[in-house]
């Protein structure tokens, strides 16, 4: 038995296959990389339609499974951007309904979260979910991700893109602000550090750091001052939320887990909270479509299915509006 899941949320139009107990046995992707500017959104749907076939080919001609085996269509049915999700949505209902297999809307935030505690081993842990779209410091509570702290405005993933952006760097930004900080040489430039009780900000942080581009600081300089401000915020933040609730794992997840920097700074705050720490491998820490595959089997054996009335996108979709079944 196999579940095939497919996202579609943003850039990424990734297909998925994991078996029974979670093993992935493909997990395949195209990616729109934008010429200028950020993520059009109808330019990133024409993307995935575009690579539909291709990518369900790859998966097909990876794995040698049969569309036989499959016994769920899981889909990222939100948040997202309204043009893509609906591209992944179409594709499911469609493949759903000719297999006649259950349909599985996934939340792409409960995704990225139930593949890093699959991966990290995770039983109970502090999940920290950094991602182009969303900051999270939250934990699995009575049936629920309930949220400790996150971002009052924009995410940490889309600050580094839009500074990157700024700096001429292409997208995505993340890695390229990693590299270029790590020859900054130690040199730290003050910048606004923005933590307003449990929840972050970011954007005062991104005009500042642009400011220094403009007055001509050395860019390596600013990415290194960039990380060091936006990650202890978050650093912080985790640090409290393992005090005052005694969670004795921390995990990482989202496209931004996959900075080295950043899993040092949480690995020390676990430490003096004599919390293990872990994170995603940087491979999945991305958007996946093995995720959604992993999210879709983990409901269909709680036998939540979604039906056709109920399988329409949902752009806005919070991680603390859904039940867990599987979480007690
Ligand atoms: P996601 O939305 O989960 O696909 O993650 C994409 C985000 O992760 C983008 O904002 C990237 O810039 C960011 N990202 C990817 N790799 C890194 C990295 N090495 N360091 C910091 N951010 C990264
Ligand atoms: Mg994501």
């Amino acid at each position: 038995m196999i579940v095939l899941g497919i996202e579609s949320t943003a850039h990424t139009l990734g297909i998925g296959v994991v078996n029974e107990e979670g093993r992935i046995l493909a997990d395949c992707k195209s990616v729109y990389v934008p010429e200028v500017g950020g993520i059009h959104p109808r330019e990133a749907a024409e993307h995935h339609q575009k690579q539909l076939h291709v990518v369900l080919q790859d998966v097909f001609s990876e794995t040698g499974v049969s569309l036989t085996e499959v016994k769920g269509i899981a889909y990222a049915q939100g948040p997202g951007l309204p043009p893509a999700l609906r591209i992944g949505a179409v594709m499911a209902r469609t493949l759903a309904k000719s297999l006649g297999v259950p349909l599985l809307g996934v939340n792409h935030c409960v995704a990225h979260i139930e593949q890093a505690r699959y991966f990290c081993k995770a039983e109970k842990p502090l999940v920290v979910y950094l991602s182009g779209g969303n900051t999270q410091i939250t934990m699995l509570e009575a049936r629920r991700y309930r949220i400790f702290g996150e971002t009052l405005d924009i995410a940490l993933g889309n600050m580094l893109d839009v500074f990157a952006r700024a700096a001429n760097l292409t997208h995505p930004g993340g890695p390229k602000i990693e590299q270029l900080a790590k020859q900054a040489k130690g040199e730290y430039q003050e910048l606004p550090y923005t933590v307003k009780g449990m929840d972050l900000a970011f954007s005062g942080l991104l005009t500042a750091a642009k400011r220094l581009l403009t007055n001509g600081s050395p860019l390596e300089t600013i990415c290194y001052s960039l990380q060091e401000t936006s990650f202890a915020m978050v650093a912080e933040v985790v640090e409290r939320a393992l005090a005052h609730t005694g969670r004795e794992e921390v995990i990482v997840t989202g496209g931004v887990a996959a900075n080295a920097r950043l899993r040092e700074m949480l690995a020390l705050v676990a430490e003096e909270q004599s919390a293990k720490f872990a994170s995603v491998p940087p491979k999945y820490a991305g958007d996946n479509g093995s995720m959604i595959a992993y999210n879709g089997l983990l409901m269909l054996h709680a036998k939540t299915t979604t039906p056709l009335s109920k399988s329409k996108v949902r752009p806005k979709w919070r991680l603390d509006q859904i039940d867990i079944p599987w979480g007690e």
